[in-house]
């Protein structure tokens, strides 16, 4: 063990660790506090000894609403005798190893438990054998796991399972080493009620097996966050050669429209950063209650369905995603603190996929958008917040908290600044050439920095652009670039002449997309009042817009301007959708109408249940202040 990795063992400070072996494996009585400062990725116990390959057989159970199986883990133990692996709220029924004389039980003990990071897991390694097995179930703690009734789905016969393992929510169903910075390959089987289709970020059936068992193979390493299962009644819907779509058979028709530009957008993707690592690009849409608007999950992205808007206005989510199998998926944060090369990146390749299949100026709105959302971002954490730096310091708290518009807008801007100052062609063999030399690898912050110091950009220039102080500064630096939009120049004064003739039937909308819509709702101000904002409504019917950006846009001014005309259709949209960036704008908006928080809570006692864990912490939290 290097002294940097040491575990303290220590019966001073905290009380025994709980263990409830099975099946003859002894418990160990040490205390057993982990030293927080010298894990290799502060929100992991995980150690020296490390997981190549896991083969999981897991049964899903709705009746009780758990995923109970075997785990085997094919570990590397890199000299070390004990293996580490993050747990939350998962019961552990036996550990064991394959002797040449049969099963043998393997010690085992728990660490004290963490907030947010539950508890290692510690496996003495057996000697002769790199396979260790655990046995185990998952519990009502298992916040990565959505159950659905089958009313809270399109078909309403069939119950609905989802994980969203981001960030650190593996562990709570499977027992794994639960950091970006860890990849193995896997295989499983899972065995589901018949009828229902299983799916995970793997190589994937396209229709449902009559027996109810289904078998996985993810053969690229992923790291934990990147495991997914989804359960439903389900139907499949090639959109290409390489990239499909499923959804319960309610939605398929609606998503297979929406999402017909898909193999497209995987062809430019590809012409921009290099071949397309994955076999195939498919994508499930789950029902509302997912709590973001995409998860990247390798093979398998998970989409909301408040995308399907019918006019395909949305789809640079698919191409954020998409990005993700490069960014993200193939070079991977080293930590959350690093997440903004996750995100900042992918934010960047998305709207230079959107430019490629549409143009300029399309992506051009998409930046001005993420531009207005970069601001709000900042003036909420303030301008001199350490959360607005790009690297963060997320020890000791829940690396959610780092997940905010910073790592995405300012993340862009800071790429955007840098290829318009090196050019685009120079910028672009620099990152096709970054996302080849370190596939299936991490990267930290720093290691980014170096690379472009050597690969691209003089000292001199990196002086000039002031990067140290985009990465480690706090707020937006003044040489941010600034995005001009034609379009919205057009939408800008469209508003200016409704706000002082308060004609809505004057403003002329045809061809106007999704964003044009959102810079103009997002830009109602004081000048227009609730006489304005009724006909507003009557010419445009934002209130019942079957598009949710625009509706979430609209009812913050609802909300906060009391037109109680919409009341019901907010109430009808917190219940129904649980994407947390609709929520947390929309909850803030009823604090701000009425700080005692009456309207909120009324709400939210309804919604709450619908809701996937990730969204009733924020929204717990929020109410709680
Ligand atoms: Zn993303």
């Amino acid at each position: 063990m290097k002294a940097s990795l040491l575990i303290l063992i220590t019966g001073l400070l905290f009380g025994a660790c709980q263990n409830e072996p099975g099946n003859g494996s002894k418990t160990e009585k040490d205390s057993i506090v982990m030293n927080t400062s010298n894990r290799p990725d502060p929100h992991s116990f995980t150690q020296e000894a490390r997981v190549n390959h896991m083969g999981l057989n897991l049964k899903v159970d709705f009746d009780n609403k758990k995923i109970a199986g075997t785990a085997e883990y094919t570990v590397a133990a890199n000299g070390a005798d004990k293996l580490y692996l993050d747990i939350d709220e998962v019961k552990i029924d036996k550990v064991w190893w394959e002797s040449p004389d049969g099963e043998k039980a393997l010690a085992f003990s728990l660490s004290e438990k963490e907030t947010f990071l539950g508890q290692a897991l510690i496996i003495d390694l057996p000697k002769g054998s790199d396979k260790v097995y655990v046995k185990y179930e998952t519990t009502e703690g298992a916040k990565a796991l959505q159950w659905l009734d089958a009313q809270q789905t399109a078909g309403k016969k069939y119950p609905f399972l989802f994980t969203q393992s981001q960030a650190i929510l593996a562990r709570t169903w499977i027992p794994i080493q639960d950091g970006p910075g860890f990849r193995f390959s896997y295989t499983a089987i899972v065995e589901v009620p018949r009828g229902m289709m299983a799916l995970m970020s793997a190589s994937n059936p396209t229709s449902t097996v009559e027996s109810g068992l289904y078998r996985f193979e993810m053969k690229q390493a992923v790291p934990a966050y990147l495991m997914a299962m989804s359960v439903g009644k389900l139907e499949f819907r090639p959109l290409g050669e390489r990239t499909g779509i499923y959804a319960e058979a309610e939605l398929i028709d609606k998503a297979a429209y929406e999402f017909a530009e898909t193999e497209t957008m995987l062809e430019a993707a590809e012409k921009i950063y290099g071949p397309y690592a994955w076999d195939r690009y498919d994508m499930i849409v789950l029902p509302p209650s997912f709590p973001f608007g995409g998860m990247e999950n390798p093979r398998l992205t998970f989409v909301t369905p408040t995308i399907l808007a019918g006019d395909r206005s949305l789809t640079a989510l698919i191409a954020h995603e998409l990005a993700h199998s490069w960014s993200g998926n193939l070079v991977t944060n080293a930590t959350w603190n690093d997440f903004w090369l996750n995100e900042g990146f992918t934010v960047y390749f998305e709207r230079r996929i959107m430019e490629e299949i549409s143009d300029e100026s399309y992506a051009n709105m998409l930046a001005l958008l993420g531009h207005q959302d970069l601001e709000s971002e900042v003036h909420d954490l303030g301008k001199d917040s350490e959360d607005t730096h790009l690297k963060l310091h997320l020890e000791g708290r829940n690396p959610d908290d780092g997940m905010t518009d910073i790592a995405y807008e300012k993340g862009y801007f800071l790429l955007r600044l840098i290829e318009e100052h090196v050019g685009r062609e120079p910028f672009d063999a620099f990152l096709k050439a970054y996302f080849k030399d370190n596939s299936f690898k991490t990267m930290t912050t720093e290691s980014f920095l170096t690379l472009l110091k050597s690969k691209l950009i003089s000292s001199e220039d990196y002086e000039v652009l002031r990067i140290d102080e985009w990465v480690y500064g706090a707020g937006i630096p003044d040489n941010c670039p600034k995005v001009v939009s034609d379009k919205f120049e057009i939408v800008e004064s469209a508003l200016n002449d409704f706000k002082s003739s308060g004609n809505a039937k004057a403003i002329s909308s045809t061809n106007w997309t999704s964003h044009e819509w959102l810079h103009f709702i997002r830009h109602i101000d004081a000048e227009i009042n609730l006489e304005k904002m009724t006909k507003l409504d009557n010419q445009f019917n934002f209130t019942h817009s079957g598009n949710a950006e625009i509706q979430a846009a609209w009812f913050e001014h609802t909300i906060e301007k009391g037109y109680t005309n919409a009341d019901e259709a907010v109430e009808e949209f917190l219940i129904r959708v649980g994407r947390r960036k609709f929520l947390m704008p929309l909850y803030k908006s009823l604090l701000k109408a009425d700080p005692t928080g009456g309207k909120a809570n009324e709400i939210y006692a309804k919604a709450r249940a619908n809701y996937h864990a990730v969204s009733q912490e924020s929204i717990d939290e929020l109410l709680k202040k």
